[in-house]
Order: C-alpha cells, then sequence, then structure tokens
C-alpha cells in the first residue's frame, strides 16, 4: 500500500514500513527510491542505491500529541498543507488547537507557527 507520490523525486511513492525505535512500534512514512543503512534510530545514511531520502516519522509531531495517520499522510501529499490538532498539557490541564503542517525536505514535515 502507497499512501502518494513523493513530492521530491519523480517516480516514487510513499509507503508504509514498520519500525521499531527503543521497544516502540512506530510507522515510517518513506519514499520508495529511499533507502537507509540503518533505519532504526532517528539519524540515517542514505545508502548508495538511494536517489531519494523523503520520509515523514509518524511521530514526529507526538510532543505536540499528534500522532501521523495514514490519512493524515494521504490528506498532506494531496494538498501540500493539512490542518491538524495539537494537545497541550499545562498543570494538568488539556488543551487543544489547531495548526497547519506543511511538507518539508528534510525534516518530513514542519509546523506552520507563524
Ligand atoms: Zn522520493
Amino acid at each position: 500500500m502507497t499512501l502518494g507520490k513523493c513530492p521530491y523525486c519523480n517516480c516514487g511513492m510513499i509507503e508504509i514500513r514498520d519500525k521499531e525505535i527503543q521497544g516502540k512500534k512506530v510507522k515510517l512514512y518513506a519514499c520508495t527510491n529511499a533507502h537507509w543503512k540503518t533505519e532504526d534510530g532517528e539519524l540515517f545514511e542514505l545508502r548508495e542505491d538511494a536517489s531519494c531520502g523523503f520520509r515523514i516519522w509518524q511521530n514526529a509531531l507526538s510532543r505536540y500529541g499528534k500522532w501521523l495517520s495514514f490519512k493524515d499522510i494521504r490528506e498532506l501529499l494531496e494538498n501540500q498543507s493539512l490542518e491538524v490538532e495539537f494537545l497541550s498539557k499545562k498543570y494538568g490541564k488539556k488543551n487543544y488547537y489547531s495548526k497547519n503542517i506543511i511538507l518539508h525536505p528534510e525534516y518530513g514535515v514542519s509546523v506552520l507557527w507563524e
């Protein structure tokens, strides 16, 4: 299953890879042309046969209480931006707020803080 076309290369599609980081299962949404020497950490070294390095970690925005679903990625790839709901916890109080996120060639996604 692929979620859409890679925004940063010609023929790549974004596929879902199952990863485990520090004992936690997490999805890596990666371009089919992207391959790393190790894929089990935050830092990557691209393999020689990789022609693209685009990827989005499912938990890239987890510090804002947001995990990126398949649907989120599909919409983000299609529209270049997506409105998501973040959660902040201050003094034990939960506060939801909306932000727009966009594609980022290096980080996968970035937040528009305005
Ligand atoms: Zn690509």
